[in-house]
């Protein structure tokens, strides 16, 4: 490590959502990739050997020669981000923050415990209060920190503008991208022409996790938001970004200019202070009649800007509307760096990296 950068490790380095982590990370300002690991089926071979690489961008050189570790702490630095599967990442992260690791995580196996923040850094960066409880009950000296499921943040995102307005009920249907299912994912037979109307977990996730991520921090809990969320999710044959189709139900009657204007003016801390991973505008409303489009406007903010159109009323809720974002980046690695940079700002992370 030098004087000016912070060592960090990818857990599930080889899969889709590591693959984002690691170009991410190159170039990165603040952390630099020192450690990766992923299944005992990569363990021991060079990066460049166990992974099939998936991105449009090189892999790093310096990221090809290294070595994939086992998922034991050992040698890993003290900031640990995970894309591990779900099937493992339970008891790896724990075991990691048994280690004195502070683990980043996009699994879905720690989002809902009370003592863990689920967070969007631009929506909720409070939430973060909830480590002080983390340490308390837990019989770990690290942390665990999670961001929302790739489809949750998209809503939450759109969502937290709309809270002084009365959130009171919201219709969702997703229309979501295959890299969100990894990779090799689902059989080209089965997506090539066709949408695949159930995906295993996905909408019970966009109901409860949404309500945690608005909620309230109070007295060292999160107090859920009562928005009620009903979410049918569907993957359709798109390379990348999850698009979604919802109506919105308020407690008061805000205007059409009222709500856009709420989607313009949105920023959080990322934006305040100016964190590297931060997109200028987290939110972008696009007033022309067929969009927001994944082909043209996934990647705005180089993938961490969600975007928003079609707001019209609704014959059923208030309004209708249409969310769109990057399920690799906002919605999994891109998160995940975010929330680091802010914790990095809050001084939870130590300047050595090391446990
Ligand atoms: P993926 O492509 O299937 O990658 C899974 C990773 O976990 C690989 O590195 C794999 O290593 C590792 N792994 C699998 N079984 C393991 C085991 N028994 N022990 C240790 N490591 C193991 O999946 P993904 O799409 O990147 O998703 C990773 C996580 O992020 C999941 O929890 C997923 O729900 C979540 N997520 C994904 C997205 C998305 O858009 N894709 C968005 C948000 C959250 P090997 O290559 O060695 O098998």
């Amino acid at each position: 490590m030098n004087n000016s950068t912070i060592d960090v490790g990818v857990l599930g380095a080889t899969g889709a959502v590591g693959q984002e982590f690691i170009a991410q990370l190159s170039n990165h300002p603040w952390f630099r990739l020192t450690w990766i690991a992923a299944s005992e089926r990569s363990a021991g071979r060079r990066y460049d050997e166990a992974t099939t690489w998936r991105l449009p961008v090189p892999c790093p050189n310096s990221v090809a020669k290294m070595e994939v570790n086992s998922v034991i702490p050992d040698r890993a630095p003290e900031l640990v981000f995970s894309g591990l599967d779900s099937s493992v990442a339970g008891e790896v992260e724990e075991n990691f923050a048994k280690a004195g690791h502070l683990i980043v995580s996009n699994a879905k196996n720690h989002r809902m415990a009370e003592d863990v923040p689920l967070m969007i850094p631009e929506v909720n960066s409070d939430h973060l209060g909830l480590l002080e409880r983390q340490s308390s009950v837990r019989s770990w000296p690290g942390r665990i920190v999670t961001n929302p499921n790739c489809s949750t943040i998209m809503l939450a995102m759109a969502l937290a503008p709309l809270r002084p307005f009365g959130l009171q009920a919201v219709n969702v249907t997703t229309l979501q991208a295959v890299s969100g299912a990894g990779y090799p994912g689902v059989a080209s037979l089965d997506i090539l022409g066709n949408v695949i109307p159930y995906i295993d977990g996905e909408e019970e996730k966009m109901e409860t996790e949404t309500r945690k991520i608005l909620g309230t921090f109070r007295d060292g809990r999160v107090e859920n938001c009562p928005v009620v969320v009903s979410a049918h999710t569907t993957r359709v044959p798109v390379v990348n970004g999850h698009t979604e189709m919802l109506s919105v139900g308020f407690k008061t009657n805000p205007s059409e200019g009222e709500i856009i204007q709420a989607f313009q003016e949105f920023a959080g801390r990322p934006q305040y202070e100016q964190l590297p991973t931060a997109p200028l505008q987290p939110l972008e409303y696009l007033s022309a009649f067929d969009r927001p489009q994944p082909i043209l406007d996934v990647d705005r903010g180089a993938g961490m800007t969600v975007t928003v159109g079609r707001l019209r009323r609704c014959r059923l809720l208030d309004y209708k509307l249409v969310v769109l974002g990057h399920n690799t980046v906002r919605g999994a690695a891109g998160a995940a760096i975010l929330n680091a940079e802010l914790m990095h700002k809050d001084g939870l992370i130590t300047r050595s990296g090391s446990v």
